[in-house]
């Protein structure tokens, strides 16, 4: 069966708070389904917001466990309860998706318990199935296949960060960097891809304060772990990626220049993300 895949930015900002952007989160939307990636701040109202419905998402998949992508994903399942789920959500991450998941019935126990309790609600739509994964790991139904590479951010932790592509039945497709720095890995895992959604560090204010350069002398061993504006062009090159879509954004400032720094790398089609952006994958 054939499907229609659209991509949409469900949020695309970062760990600030920013009445614009939600944090990190998309969904590419099937038929009757939608795949969610990541679960930053906002997301739930986000895909309200755009007319899609919570309850369609079974499947999510986290790109790693920094708060700007997971935060809003006890509120997705309790919400999602209280609405009337009925059937289970897979969850799959890197290594600590299967802690987060359980943590939320602890966190949430008085308002889980009493809800219970009362016999207000069962425990249907509570239901969980986490997934700890790794690089090369693969899924997939009828409609969609997805596979992932570990990307370069949090190092020091072990390095659990994974990028995404989505391989749609109607031949179209999509990739998510996650949050990295410019790796080898995302240009395996978008080779040839519709839309690569990448994120972008790029800040004229940090410019303007050297706040970075700050950072990094007061704390030596701070790594950098995000990708440049030029460095996304380049990426979004060597992959062939036919759309590049900039999210993970620091600034509303000089969108113009950050274009610029993009496209001195890169002649494919750019889109600078917004929440609520939807596009075609093909
Ligand atoms: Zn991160
Ligand atoms: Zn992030």
């Amino acid at each position: 069966m054939t499907v229609t895949s659209r991509l949409i930015l469900l949020g695309t900002g970062v760990p600030t708070p920013n009445l614009q952007r939600g944090s990190a989160s998309s969904g590419i939307i099937l038929d009757d389904e939608v795949i969610l990636v990541d679960c930053g701040h906002g997301t739930v109202h986000s895909l309200i917001k755009a007319g899609e419905d919570p309850l369609r998402i079974r499947n999510v998949f986290f790109t790693h466990h920094h708060f700007d992508h997971d935060v809003d994903f006890p509120y997705f399942m309790l919400t999602g309860w209280i609405m009337g789920r009925s059937k289970p959500v897979e969850v799959y991450g890197p290594k600590g998706t299967v802690e987060f998941t359980e943590s939320i019935f602890k966190t949430f126990n008085i308002d889980i318990s009493c809800r219970l309790e009362t016999g207000i609600q069962t425990k249907d739509g509570l239901d969980i199935r986490a997934h700890d994964i790794d690089e090369d790991f693969s899924i997939g139904g009828e409609k969609w296949r997805v596979t992932c590479k570990r990307v370069e951010h949090l190092k020091q932790l072990g390095n659990f960060t994974l990028g995404y592509r989505f391989d749609m039945n109607d031949g179209s497709s999509v990739a998510f960097s996650g949050d990295t720095l410019p790796c080898d890995a995302v240009v395996e895992l978008a080779r040839d891809v519709d839309v690569l959604v990448h994120e972008c560090f790029f800040s004229p204010e940090f410019e303007e304060t050297g706040l970075v350069q700050d950072r990094k002398k007061k704390h030596p061993k701070l790594p950098f772990i995000h990708t440049g504006a030029k460095e996304v062009g380049a990426i979004a090159r060597r992959a062939g990626a036919k759309k590049l879509v900039l999210t993970h954004l620091w600034s509303e400032k000089k969108l113009d220049e950050l274009e610029r720094r993009v496209r001195s790398e890169y002649d494919g089609k750019i889109l600078i993300g917004y929440d609520g952006m939807a596009l075609n994958l093909r």
